[in-house]
């Protein structure tokens, strides 16, 4: 048989066919207000991934379900409504019922070839114990990137207090030098707003929350292979995102 007269692509050493053709999976790490909505935004657009942010996600689906509905897991029942009470005290949702739900979505993301940009997910360490091996079955070790974007935690707390939501689509802007005087979002026009839920207790707590139960998933990472770069989080939005460009090649 005769080659066709194209030439044959050039098969490089350095990054066999098979990996470059798996979607990516980028995962930001990083304490409330060190702007991981905003970058995964940025991600997202640019290497075309779906935006993963925990918070979002589940928050439409409490949104959704029925009055008194619940789902199973394990053997427990969880209900959407007391799911919803605890994220407006400023707490977590159960671990399980999380879990259960991200490991339904990203199934289906898969399935679909899809490459993800996930904020602040997962949130445990129980989550991370499911959530973790799923994502090196599904898109394979390599192709998993995660950054750690730093931020001190007075600083935690003086961004989420001010701290902006669209209305349309409940984009999450972050406080900078950039965006104090923003009154529309940049992503769609619509009005901006102080988040509701945003009062300094639950800020608070969230920073608590995230230092006792999310923070402790960096070592799982390490445990589970997977390489991380730290990235200074109290710089521009912009300067963020080209060291986390540097960071996911
Ligand atoms: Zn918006």
């Amino acid at each position: 048989m005769r080659f066709p007269f194209f030439k044959m692509k050039k098969r490089s050493k350095k990054n066999p066919e098979s990996e470059n053709q798996k979607p990516k999976i980028i995962i930001l790490f990083g304490p409330p207000g060190s702007g991981k909505g905003t970058q995964a935004e940025l991600l997202a657009e640019k290497f075309n991934l779906y935006h993963w942010e925990t918070s979002r996600i589940i928050g439409k689906i409490i949104e959704e379900a029925r009055r008194g509905e619940s789902i199973k897991v394990q053997g427990e029942k969880y209900y959407f409504e007391k799911e919803k009470q605890l994220r407006r005290e400023g707490k977590l949702w159960d671990p399980p019922f999380v879990a259960h739900l991200i490991k339904e979505k990203l199934n289906e993301l898969a399935k679909d070839k899809k490459g993800i940009v996930l904020a602040g997910s997962p949130r445990t360490i129980y989550e991370g114990e499911r959530v973790v091996p799923l994502l090196k079955r599904l898109y394979g070790v390599k192709n998993i990137k995660v950054v750690l974007v730093k931020l001190s935690e007075r600083e935690s707390l003086w961004r989420n207090s001010h701290r902006k939501e669209c209305e349309l689509m409940r984009h999450s802007i972050l406080y900078t030098k950039e965006t104090a005087k923003l009154t529309k979002c940049p992503f769609d026009g619509s009005k901006l707003d102080i988040r509701k839920d945003d009062t300094s207790e639950t800020i608070k707590v969230r920073l608590r929350e995230y230092r006792r139960q999310t923070y402790p998933v960096v070592a799982l990472f390490k445990k589970q292979g997977l390489k991380i770069k730290n990235i200074n989080g109290e710089q521009s939005v912009a300067d963020v995102f080209k060291d986390i460009l540097r960071a996911v090649k």
